[in-house]
């Protein structure tokens, strides 16, 4: 038995997917007359009247090169949020089993599982936003079927230590999954992608809606073996991916010239605005970061916040998580963008 076909809901082991049209006959070539499709094209938006590519081979291929890893170890979901929701249904059973966060973190782990009815075991990372390795190790369960790390971590900005991540994939009896949604801001060598022919449970999880700059097209990208990810396909809408967000990040991934330009503008913008916060009074702690927002403590974190909100300047206020008193995240926009932000702040006079 795999470690996969350990852990997977045995009710899924035996399904059959849904056979779609384009599963039954893949080609490109013909008279189409077997999806029920309107025969008739989109002057504007060529090919929407047809079902777009259920498997996005075209997609898949391009983010193969670029995450150096091969189409078959690639899952594409609506979002990373239907990434975590397919894996909390593949492998957790509604009301008895749960998954394992570390506070503070993403919300929707939290919230995907309740509304899937399955448990929360919440252990909040310690000072310095690292997991509790040993407490973790000593308190799952068999019931925790999942564990959420999260790397660069929202709303903290850090990195997991990689060998702490290390320690929890190996003592870890269950699935990993390994957020990265911000990785392309962290320094070059700290996803664990190249990791995950040598682990069966793990799931890295990436995203194009923040390097990439696609957030509107909704393309969450999970990365495994391919055990794994023919699971995932298995039980995924068939066509969880729409046409026109298959055209476009196709396009998008191609110009790589402005994605590095982009990327190396808002990491240059993060430094900037770290150093300017520091000098800002009021302002406590700026935390480090590897991701493409800064968490910092702020005075009456509650009040800045309501200040700048009425100057039209919208921060995160995260002063009610764990570890994270009076706490705000701020996104890194454009050089303008943060201007406004680090003025704003400053004519407060805290
Ligand atoms: C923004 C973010 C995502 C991205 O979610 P999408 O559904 O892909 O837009 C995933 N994980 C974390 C931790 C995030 O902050």
């Amino acid at each position: 038995m795999t470690e996969i076909e350990r852990l997977v809901r045995p009710h899924l082991l035996g399904l059959k997917p849904y056979s779609s049209a384009r599963d039954e006959y893949s080609g490109t070539e013909g008279v189409f007359l077997d999806a029920n499709e309107n025969p008739f094209d989109d002057a504007n938006h060529p090919g929407i009247n047809r079902y777009p590519d259920p498997h996005q081979a075209a997609l898949k291929n391009r983010l193969a090169e670029i995450k150096g890893v091969p189409a078959d170890q690639i899952f594409i979901g609506n979002g990373s949020d239907e990434v975590i929701d397919l894996l909390i249904r593949a492998f957790c059973e509604p009301g008895k089993d749960s998954i394992i966060i570390l506070p503070p973190t993403y919300g929707m782990y939290e919230v995907s599982a309740t509304i899937n009815n399955v448990g929360i075991h919440s252990i909040p990372m310690l000072p310095g936003f690292q997991p509790d390795v040993e407490r973790i190790l000593n308190e799952c369960r068999e019931s925790d079927k999942i564990l959420f790390l999260c790397s660069p971590n929202n709303p903290s900005a850090n990195l997991l230590d990689a060998d702490k991540i290390q320690q929890l994939i190996d003592g870890f009896k269950g699935i990993v999954v390994l957020d990265e949604a911000y990785i392309d801001f962290a320094p070059e060598g700290s996803s664990f992608v190249r990791k995950v022919m040598q682990h069966p449970r793990l799931v890295i999880s990436q995203t194009l809606s923040k390097a990439w700059g696609m957030a509107g097209l909704r393309l969450g990208i999970a990365i495994a073996q391919p055990e794994m990810i023919r699971l995932l396909d298995k039980i995924k809408p068939p066509y969880n991916v729409n046409l026109l967000s298959q055209q476009v990040a196709l396009k998008k991934l191609n110009e790589e010239a402005a994605f590095d330009a982009q990327k190396e503008e808002i990491l240059r913008e993060r430094d900037r605005v770290m150093k300017e916060l520091k000098g800002i009074s009021g302002v406590e702690i700026v935390f480090p970061s590897d991701a493409n927002f800064v968490l910092a403590r702020i005075k009456n974190a509650k009040w800045v916040y309501q200040k700048m909100l009425e100057k039209f300047i919208i921060l995160r206020d995260r002063s009610k998580f764990v570890l994270c008193e009076d706490a705000i995240r701020i996104t890194i926009g454009t050089r303008e963008e943060n201007d406004a932000m680090l003025r704003g702040l400053t004519d407060l006079k805290l």
